[in-house]
């Protein structure tokens, strides 16, 4: 009889009777639904399953306007922190040959990169992750509908996969963790029909060439420098500052290392148009604001670095009344993830005021998951989250900048400890260590509590990360002193630290 239906009419009987059968039984299929199956939403569906509840996650890739599409696991596994981080390795390799001759290894010259070949591996790795993931589902029986998700109902998800083919799923608790995409700048001519992002520059199969990236954050400031660092031609167009929200010294000294590595920077600039040549090649024209005039170059790519955004319209909020920005289109949360619905919550990216950093999402999605199933009422702790910036030369950070410690406590309740060092391995390189500098921003009263630590240098996200857990927990500037050093290492200047920015007297370290 069913086949008898047109399939609009059997699909709205279907996801009527669902409602039915959970309005008459009080029952939904799921004891919680996730959509979004990236950093966040992975975690949250994982922890719950733990609890023996019935746990269901959709997730669905919606091609970038390219057309670079990929498998689950969300952001940070396919376009994010992890082929970003194993490209930013290639071109540290590509450092460590010029070193290695100094330490008498014979590299025959020149040397060269092969795109195809380190993104061949790189994708190869990225799908090992995907498939990782699916079985990761299965054995903690978690259901996977790769599916895109929207509301019918507050308990009522629709799924569609790319053929059409819809499911409805009811659950009593639903999280969303569908993150954000790339921004485009749709006002500028040829934007959005000749210039990638980020969502496709990890997939591409060939070598971008010489390359304009545009933006000065995260995003733009590491791909273009592992573009450099393995031998391409990279520019940064940047129209204000560079790392907007950090340090501003530090920022400035990350840039300063980018220019000195070969980077180019096209500062207080911004794009007007980008078009296709005969050549194929992309002329783009932009405004110089310093000089007041027009410039213009050719590039074989253009990349747009220019922030993300979530694409909250598909969810269909406005259904069940998930307040969202309006500014932002990101959800608005109470501190336990809980959205305007009751039984709705949201982490990760697709969140207003939270990081976008994949620890932050999946604690976040652990944490709730407790809260729902296993009488935790523990809150996620955004404070002091630590990060890094993986550019040539690494930026590692904790807690506030000198710029907001100064805003918040007052320059004369700050003090600062800092150090211009060379790290032991830059020696017999001769590697410039201008840009190696380590700032500690503390309370200036007796305890002086250290309210913010920032380093850049070699391996500066392993760094920090010890050095969270101390700041985490209250450290004061007296403690680290009494920590003792391992020698001879980078961080081990950070437990030396003694000069004050106050005192004005030079700031490099000599000696061991
Ligand atoms: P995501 O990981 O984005 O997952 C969301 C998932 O939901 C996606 O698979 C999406 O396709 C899916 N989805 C969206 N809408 C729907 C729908 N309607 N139905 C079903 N599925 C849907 N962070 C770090 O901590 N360290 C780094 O080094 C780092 N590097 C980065 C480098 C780059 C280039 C970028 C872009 C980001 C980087 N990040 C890094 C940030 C990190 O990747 C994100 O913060 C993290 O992935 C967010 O996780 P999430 O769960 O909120 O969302
Ligand atoms: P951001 O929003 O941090 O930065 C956007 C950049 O683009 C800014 O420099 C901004 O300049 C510039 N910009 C915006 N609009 C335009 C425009 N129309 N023309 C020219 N420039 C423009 O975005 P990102 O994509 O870099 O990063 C997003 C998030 O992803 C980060 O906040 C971070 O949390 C996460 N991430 C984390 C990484 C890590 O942990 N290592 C790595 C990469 C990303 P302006 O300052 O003037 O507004």
């Amino acid at each position: 009889m069913a086949t008898l239906w047109p399939r609009r009419e059997r699909l709205l009987r279907v996801s009527g009777l669902c409602r039915t059968v959970r309005a008459l039984s009080g029952k939904n299929e799921y004891d919680l639904l996730v959509i979004g199956g990236g950093s966040g939403g992975l975690a949250c569906a994982k922890e719950a399953a733990q609890f023996g509840r019935k746990v269901a996650v959709l997730d669905y890739v919606e091609p970038s306007p390219q057309g670079t599409k990929w498998g689950l696991g969300g952001t940070c596994v396919n376009v994010g922190c992890i082929p970003k981080k194993l490209m930013h390795q290639a071109a540290l390799l590509g450092s460590a040959l010029k070193d290695a001759q100094h330490y008498g290894w014979n590299i025959a010259q020149p040397v060269h990169h092969t795109w195809s070949v380190m993104a061949q591996a790189v994708q190869n790795y990225v799908k090992s992750l995907n498939w990782g993931h699916r079985v990761q589902l299965q054995d903690k029986k978690v259901k996977y509908f790769n599916m895109k998700g929207s509301f019918s109902d507050p308990h009522t998800i629709r799924g569609l996969t790319k053929a059409g083919k819809e499911t409805i799923v009811t659950a009593e608790n639903i999280v969303i963790a569908t993150g954000g995409r790339p921004k485009y700048p749709a006002h500028i001519a040829g934007a959005l029909e000749y210039g990638i992002t980020s969502d496709d520059l990890f997939w591409l199969k060939e070598s971008p060439g010489k390359t304009l990236v545009v933006g000065a954050s995260y995003v733009s400031l590491e791909c273009a420098g592992f573009l450099t660092g393995i031998g391409l031609d990279a520019t940064v167009m940047m129209r204000s500052i560079p790392l907007r929200g950090f340090d501003q010294q530090m920022a400035s000294l990350v840039t300063e290392h980018m220019e000195s590595y070969g980077t180019k920077f096209l500062k207080r600039c911004f794009p007007t148009k980008v078009e296709k040549l005969e050549s194929n090649r992309l002329q783009v024209t932009w405004k110089n604001t310093d000089l007041g005039r027009e410039e213009t170059d050719c590039f074989d790519t253009v990349m747009w670095a220019v922030g993300r955004a979530p694409d909250v319209k598909t969810l269909n909020l406005d259904a069940v009344g998930v307040k969202t920005n309006s500014e932002t289109g990101k959800i608005i949360v109470d501190a336990s993830e809980a959205t305007s619905v009751p039984h709705i919550y949201a982490i990760g990216d697709i969140t207003e005021g939270r990081p976008e950093l994949t620890p932050t999402a999946i604690a976040a999605g652990k944490l709730l998951a407790r809260r729902l199933f296993g009488q935790s009422s523990e809150l996620m702790d955004y404070d002091n989250v630590p990060t890094t910036v993986f550019t040539p030369l690494e930026y590692g950070c904790v807690g506030l900048s000198e710029e907001a410690a100064v805003q918040c406590y007052g320059s004369d309740n700050i003090e600062v400890y800092h150090a211009y060092y060379k790290p032991l391995e830059f020696t017999v390189a001769e590697r410039d260590a201008t840009q190696c500098y380590i700032k500690m921003v503390c309370l200036r009263e007796r305890e002086q509590r250290i309210l913010g630590l920032h380093f850049i240098g070699p391996n500066a996200g392993e760094v920090i990360q010890g050095f969270a857990l101390g700041i985490k927990c209250g450290a004061t500037y007296p403690q680290l002193m009494k920590t003792v050093g391992i020698h001879p290492t980078c961080a081990e200047e950070i437990t030396k630290l003694h000069i004050t920015k106050r005192s004005g007297l030079d700031a490099t370290v000599t000696g061991c």
